[in-house]
């Protein structure tokens, strides 16, 4: 028998679906798969950071700043009166290995941030708006209790490796703008129950500080009767749809405790 050659069909290479489909499932792929590793690499640095001491983490952040994130005042007036409430409410957390540090950020938005190695920082713009110490107080605590969670280097570890993965896919360097997006990240990472959780650990520092949390959440009231937005609590807002509950979960908090929620409460003059 001879072997006739014979020309393949016309289009054989063609698929038979649309172009724009077939655009379409690879980019639905690709997005899939970059997803996928993503989480995995997420999960994995969750796990590695388990067992990073946070003693080390202490250590090897002590005297970190990351200017450019924020625009430390360091000749503000109100530090000092900071840094003292700060260390008191600290003698709360003996177990804590930070050696807390609070900076001041010249941003007119209010906003409150745990960044690693024990530093918090406050904007401008929350301070202009406290009324007293005791809802400073609850603040600070509240920062300190992610500190105790560790939700901050949790969400160190997603940041980073989001960043890697967008420089991956965009082909630009990564540690360029690095600290910026970890600090974003680390700013919109946390979860509603990582929030009530932070709350719950502020709220009883405030309670052995002044004997009471009379006024504690009242920042949050006032605040909600205006038009500003407290940027920390903006994932607590977002997941939840009335504000009110947060309160209510801290006073419920409260009862179940046996606090006191009235008592003499500070005003703060700055
Ligand atoms: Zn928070």
């Amino acid at each position: 028998m001879k072997f006739v050659p014979r020309k393949p069909k016309e289009g054989v290479n063609v698929s038979k679906e649309h172009p724009l489909v077939e655009a379409g499932t690879l980019i639905v792929g690709l997005g899939f798969i970059f997803a996928t590793i993503a989480l995995a690499l997420i999960f994995m640095v969750e796990i590695a950071l388990y067992f990073v001491p946070v003693e080390k983490e202490a250590a090897l952040f002590k005297n970190w700043l990351p200017e450019d994130i924020a625009t430390v005042s360091p000749n503000d007036a109100r530090l000092e009166k900071l840094e003292s409430l700060l260390w008191r409410l600290a003698r709360h957390f003996p177990e804590s290995p930070y050696d807390f540090r609070i900076e001041i950020d010249d941003s007119e938005y209010m906003n409150a941030m745990a960044l690693p190695g024990g530093l918090i920082i406050v904007t401008a713009g929350l301070l202009e708006k406290v009324a007293t110490e005791n809802e400073l107080a609850f603040i600070l605590g509240h920062e300190m209790g992610h500190f105790k969670n560790r939700d901050h280097i949790r969400a160190l570890g997603r940041g980073v490796v989001l960043s890697l993965m967008f420089a991956a896919i965009s082909g630009s360097g990564a540690g360029s703008d690095l600290g910026a997006t970890i600090a974003d990240i680390t700013l919109r990472g946390f979860s509603r129950r990582q929030e009530v959780s932070a709350d719950a650990f502020g709220l009883a520092l405030v309670e052995q500080e002044y004997g009471h949390v009379a006024e504690s959440w009242r920042f949050f009231e006032r605040i909600d009767e205006g038009d500003d937005e407290f940027l920390e609590f903006v994932t607590y807002l977002s997941t939840h749809p009335s504000p009110d509950d947060r309160v209510a979960t801290l006073i419920n908090n409260a009862a179940e405790n046996g606090w006191s929620i009235s008592g003499e409460t500070i005003p703060i003059e700055w």
